[in-house]
């Protein structure tokens, strides 16, 4: 059964989401259309889910294996799941089990599992490749020493490179969260150069994933072309 009130209430953050995206495209001379919506339904419930399936939404992005695994479970099977979160190694067989895409892939020792995985889930004819993005890193070196936030942007094309060898995997771009140091504007426009230059090596890989609610608009006029929202449609997670 679904809840009235948390239905209009999604459905206004939905309509004030979308129309804030069509603004901030328009307003650099990009079709609209060209920016996919990805809602963020991490720690939200599976009721949330299923009011935003019948508003029209059919790709959701989750962090958690188990989380993600229990919502997509079962889930009409037109939705795709975008898996953003930390990759870990002992999660990576129950990942595929309920992911569409991974957007966050940075490290060569997963990609081999990733690939592992897809090769003994398919029959022998048939390997249906699991779309990727490599996730980078917008932070400082210094910050990037201490965490796993991506890759070192200089080190992209190497990755890339290494990558290309697993045949399980389809490189569909890049992912990128801005930190939380520097503005979004600065921190997007120094990565628009950075998938500048990998579109010219790849320029199959055409989806650059970035934007959250607190800088989405800013990701859009640097060339964002999916932009992954949560809380302002939402509303506040009261856990995390
Ligand atoms: C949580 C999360 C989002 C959505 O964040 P909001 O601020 O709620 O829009 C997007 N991308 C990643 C990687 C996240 O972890």
């Amino acid at each position: 059964m679904v809840n009235e009130i948390r239905s209009n209430e999604i459905a206004l953050g939905l309509a004030n989401a979308k129309e804030r995206i069509t603004s901030a495209a328009i307003s650099v001379k990009r079709d609209p259309s060209e920016i996919a919506l990805i809602v963020v339904t991490k720690t939200f419930p599976k009721s949330d889910v299923e009011i935003l399936y019948e508003l029209g939404i059919r790709d959701f992005g989750e962090n958690r294996d188990q989380e993600g695994s229990l919502k997509a479970d079962e889930f009409h099977l037109d939705a795709k799941w975008h898996f953003q979160g930390q990759i870990q190694s002992n999660k990576i067989k129950s990942i595929l089990s309920w992911a569409d895409v991974i957007h966050s892939l940075a490290d060569l020792d997963h990609a081999k599992r990733i690939n592992d995985r897809v090769f003994l889930a398919a029959d022998k004819s048939n390997v249906s490749k699991i779309p990727i993005l490599i996730q980078v890193s917008l932070d400082s070196d210094l910050v990037r020493s201490e965490g796993r936030n991506g890759i070192d942007p200089k080190e992209i094309e190497k990755f890339a490179e290494s990558i290309m060898q697993f045949e399980g995997l389809e490189l569909k771009g890049l992912m990128a969260v801005a930190p939380i140091s520097e503005i979004p504007e600065s921190a997007f426009a120094r990565l628009a150069g950075i998938f500048s230059d990998f579109q010219r090596i790849y320029p199959d890989a055409k989806w650059l994933s970035a934007g959250m609610s607190g800088d989405f608009e800013s990701a859009i006029h640097h060339g964002a072309t999916h932009v992954r929202l949560g809380s302002s449609i939402l509303g506040n997670r009261s856990y995390l």
